[in-house]
């Protein structure tokens, strides 16, 4: 893990296995491009961690011993989500914040979220929200509109309250 920490390559893309879908869509709100299915064949799983040079999260020790991955895996450790990013925290230095920067992703569907003007979001979302705030984001693929109201800024404290270890996983 210490390459990890010292390089400065690229931000990580994750593949999650089908146990991990709630910690799919927290890393897609994190920023980090993380590919999960519901239902996914080993192989296909496997396949497409290398094609697409992903990094596989898995619950399954088994899976993660497959050598065509070449160690590129973290074996999650526990069920408990705040556990998890914790783990990958404290493993691969995934950061527990929203990050200008990293941009933000769409929990959904994976897709990088773009900006969209007040003019345009004006028909996605509620009147009082479209008067409140000047900047959204938008997901290109679901069309879905995002501000950062109060629902951001839950997300953000749950995020932080994980990073600072004073939350458990309670939803
Ligand atoms: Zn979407």
């Amino acid at each position: 893990m210490d390459m990890l920490r010292q390089s400065n390559q690229p931000v990580l893309r994750f593949m999650a296995d089908a146990m991990l879908g709630r910690l799919a869509r927290w890393l897609r709100i994190l920023g980090y491009d993380t590919v999960y299915e519901k239902v996914i064949a080993d192989e296909v799983l496997i396949e497409r961690v290398v094609r697409e040079n992903r990094w596989l999260l898995t619950r399954d020790g088994h899976l993660a011993q497959r050598k065509v991955l070449r160690g590129r895996h973290t074996v999650i450790e526990r069920d408990d989500l705040a556990d998890q990013l914790r783990q990958l925290h404290q493993d691969l230095k995934i950061d527990l914040d929203m990050n200008r920067q990293r941009g933000y992703r769409c929990a959904d569907c994976n897709v990088a979220l773009i900006s969209l003007s007040r003019d345009d979001a004006r028909p996605l979302v509620p009147p009082f929200v479209a008067q409140q705030y000047r900047a959204f984001l938008q997901c290109p693929h679901c069309r879905r509109a995002f501000w950062p109201g109060t629902h951001w800024h839950d997300l953000l404290g749950r995020v932080t309250a994980i990073r600072e270890g004073s939350m458990g996983d309670r939803t």
